[in-house]
């Protein structure tokens, strides 16, 4: 229940800025009202796990409702924000009702984009959410199932062929892990086929994977990349995707399963706040995230841009999108007490991508690992950032469990097959 007299704060989307902020927030003089389309909050940078059938859902995504309990003063509002009204303080909600606001943070984040393409996303999907990830295992399943069944029946004997469009950390993840399938995982299940002669492709644009690494590192992801198996094309555009075939450097390439992990287009409510938005879809905003002459509405993480006080633009990762929100909320609370707000500094605590098993790369400052050091830190990193000790411990024993016996728990197919 709303106290008399206690500014209100809206934040629009649960991942890591609005949760961020509504944490550092919780037990302030303020209503809070966080409103989500889902009810959870998702452990992005995991993702892939679930997609790869390492994990399962609900070890990598915990209710927002449950994660702020014990916040009193935060409300927790399962609904999509479909309009904002900055001049008349108000959000609107699907639902057709209207919140309004003292302050507002916008931290609705971004999906890919299919530059101008948006037709291939049925082909290709992209891993943004738990829904994207399911759908993504289950046609990386069925391509394994269908091709047994083909050939089981002699059905035809199209190739095995997987395809990762995209050579940052989550196409460079995605297909390591698929490799890992085909070679390692289910080698055994499947009786016809013989899945370790399964083709993984990856596809990237720039002459190198991981291009925000440096080069040695790069390097290095490819090499560990290619030990799995995994063919490595860069400077290689897809300029066409359709149903089971995708075309790169004017030749068709016939696909059994394809994933989209290029491309950022920030979440379309960046477009009603009045300002110009950059290429992406991205909101500029003030040192301390600010909307230009609008104080009192703050646009955080992937949905925005932004240079910190080092004159380092701002990345879309997580731990950026972190930091910005518990800013956030010590700016409103700054506001609120009369004292001067705080620019945004960019800490880099470094970066990681996983290549399957035992392989990895990370820079932190001037240090550099790769193999498999690299890979038991980002194990180790993942575990802790991970919300909830039930979930820490149950990614811990499944991993342990999958790293010795190589079994998969969720190698489930939901839905009837096609
Ligand atoms: C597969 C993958 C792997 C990644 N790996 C890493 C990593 O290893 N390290 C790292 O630092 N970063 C990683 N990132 C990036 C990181 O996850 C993002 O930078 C971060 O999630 C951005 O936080 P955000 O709060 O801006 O948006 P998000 O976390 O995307 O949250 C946006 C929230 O807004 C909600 N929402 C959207 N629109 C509406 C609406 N209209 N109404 C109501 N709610 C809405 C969504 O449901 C969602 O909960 C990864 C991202 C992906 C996709």
């Amino acid at each position: 229940m709303a106290e008399q007299g206690r500014k209100k704060v809206v934040i629009v989307g649960g991942g890591f800025g609005g949760l961020y902020t509504a944490k550092a927030l919780a037990g302030k003089d303020v209503e809070v009202v966080l409103i989500d389309k889902k009810n959870h909050h998702t452990f992005q940078p995991l993702l892939y796990q679930v997609a790869t059938t390492v994990l399962s859902p609900g070890q990598i995504a915990t209710p927002l409702r449950r994660i702020l309990s014990g916040a009193t003063n935060v409300e927790v509002l399962l609904d999509e924000v479909t309009g904002i009204d900055v001049a008349a303080r108000k959000v609107q909600l699907k639902q057709g009702f209207d919140v309004a606001y003292d302050f507002l943070v916008v931290a609705a984040g971004a999906r890919h984009s299919y530059f101008g393409h948006d037709e291939w996303e049925e082909f290709a999907p992209g891993l943004k959410t738990v829904e994207d990830a399911t759908n993504i295992r289950r046609r990386l399943l069925l391509a394994f199932e269908l091709a047994e069944r083909e050939a089981f029946l002699h059905e035809g004997d199209k190739p095995l062929n997987f395809a990762v469009i995209g050579g940052g950390p989550t196409g460079v993840e995605i297909a390591g892990a698929v490799a890992d399938i085909a070679r390692r995982a289910v080698s055994n299940d499947f009786k016809t086929i013989d899945t370790r002669k399964a083709r993984v492709m990856l596809f990237e644009g720039s002459p190198r994977v991981l291009a925000m690494y440096p080069e040695e590192l790069s390097k290095k992801a490819q090499e560990q990349l290619e030990q799995l198996g995994v063919e490595v094309h860069t400077n290689s555009h897809v300029t066409m995707v359709e149903k089971d075939r995708i075309q790169v450097h004017d030749e068709w390439v016939p696909v059994r399963a394809v994933v989209w992990a290029t491309g950022v287009a920030a979440s379309p409510l960046s477009r009603l706040l009045g300002v110009t938005v950059d290429r992406a879809g991205r909101v500029p905003v003030e040192p301390d995230m600010s909307l230009a002459g609008h104080p009192e509405v703050f646009v955080i993480g992937d949905m925005s841009t932004l240079k910190d006080t080092a004159g380092v633009p701002v990345p879309g990762l997580g731990a950026a999108a972190m930091q910005q929100g518990t800013l956030t909320g010590a700016n409103i609370a700054a506001d609120l007490a009369g004292s001067p707000r705080k620019p945004f500094t960019y800490h880099d605590k470094g970066s990681m991508a996983t290549i399957g098993r035992n392989r990895a790369v990370a820079m932190f400052g001037k240090w550099r690992l790769t193999g498999f050091a690299a890979w038991l830190l980002w194990a180790l990193v993942h575990v802790y950032l991970l919300i909830g000790f039930r979930n820490r411990f149950s990614v811990m024993r499944e991993w342990m469990w999958s790293y010795f016996t190589g079994e998969r728990s969720a190698w489930l197919i939901t839905g009837d097959c096609d």
